[in-house]
């Protein structure tokens, strides 16, 4: 199917690797030029070649923060009137919340909720005037079915997807979507990153807590960066522009809801 997006411009935040690598490179498939970030320049500017060398498309790497308002702002003036925005950022910590002080709430709303409102804020207008943009939210499943230890995590994005229910039924009358793409366990650094905490625990090896948790999914597996990337890509197509203010789990039917 041809998505209709050829020629278009993105910006895809948090993308030098997992799910934001695999959403950009899923748009450059289709033809859309990217402007990429994250914070390790080495491992961004690798990535930026992978996907030109794959694609042929253009793409501009900024390493920058982007929870930071410098950071966005360099990520904006490399790509000031963006069709495509795929807001991402790392995950707030794991723990207990009534270890967590002011400034690590602070932390997780700048970067899950606050980072994307400014995003959104900078860029719906002129998306509004050309009547056509597209702006996904990599969100999580906690937002449907909360994780206790992540309740950083379950906080900051709910109020992210409360924003964004309001504003996406306005913005969708001149052409633009704001959807939200909802992760369950998809194989990533991050994903790694947790098991090894639980491997140090147990004894047991990354790989067997790995497998033993894929396992446990419906689908008996973990889900593929590419695949989210080609839920994006979707979401972000000319097909589309009838799905706003939607928030979409991919999770292998982990969630065991009939809705
Ligand atoms: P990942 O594989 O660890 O990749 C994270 C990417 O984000 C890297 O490119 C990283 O590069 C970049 N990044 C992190 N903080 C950044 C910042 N402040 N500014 C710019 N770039 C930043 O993680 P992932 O699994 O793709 O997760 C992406 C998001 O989905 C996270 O918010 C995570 O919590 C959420 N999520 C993931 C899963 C899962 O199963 N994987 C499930 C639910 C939710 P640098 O470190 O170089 O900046």
């Amino acid at each position: 199917m041809d998505m209709g997006i050829k020629g278009r411009k993105a910006i895809v935040c948090a993308a030098s690797k997992g799910l934001g690598r695999g959403c950009a490179m899923a748009l450059a498939h289709e033809g859309v030029d990217l402007v990429i970030n994250a914070r390790t320049k080495a491992e961004l500017e690798a990535t930026a070649e992978e996907i030109r060398k794959k694609t042929g498309v253009k793409v501009t790497a900024v390493a920058v923060d982007v929870t930071t308002d410098a950071g966005r702002k360099q990520v904006l003036a490399a790509c000031p009137e963006p069709d495509i925005i795929v807001n991402n950022a790392g995950g707030p910590p794991p723990g207990d919340f009534r270890d967590w002080q002011r400034d690590d709430w602070i932390k997780a709303i700048d970067a899950n909720m606050l980072t994307p409102i400014e995003f959104i804020k900078a860029s719906v207008d002129g998306m509004m005037k050309r009547g056509f943009g597209r702006i996904v939210n990599i969100t999580s499943s906690s937002v449907k079915a909360p994780i206790d230890i992540l309740g950083l995590s379950n906080g900051a994005r709910s109020g992210l997807t409360g924003f964004v229910a309001g504003v996406a039924r306005v913005t969708v009358r001149h052409g633009v979507t704001i959807n939200g793409l909802l992760p369950g366990p998809f194989d990533t650094d991050r994903l790694r990153n947790t098991a090894k905490a639980e491997a140090e625990k147990s004894g047991a090896t990354v790989d067997q807590v790995m497998a033993e948790r894929a396992k446990l999914n419906p689908a008996g597996r973990f889900g593929d960066p590419e695949e989210f990337g080609q839920a994006c890509a979707f979401l972000c197509s000319a097909k589309a522009g009838f799905i706003t203010g939607q928030n979409i789990l991919l999770d292998g039917g982990a969630f065991p809801g009939t809705l």
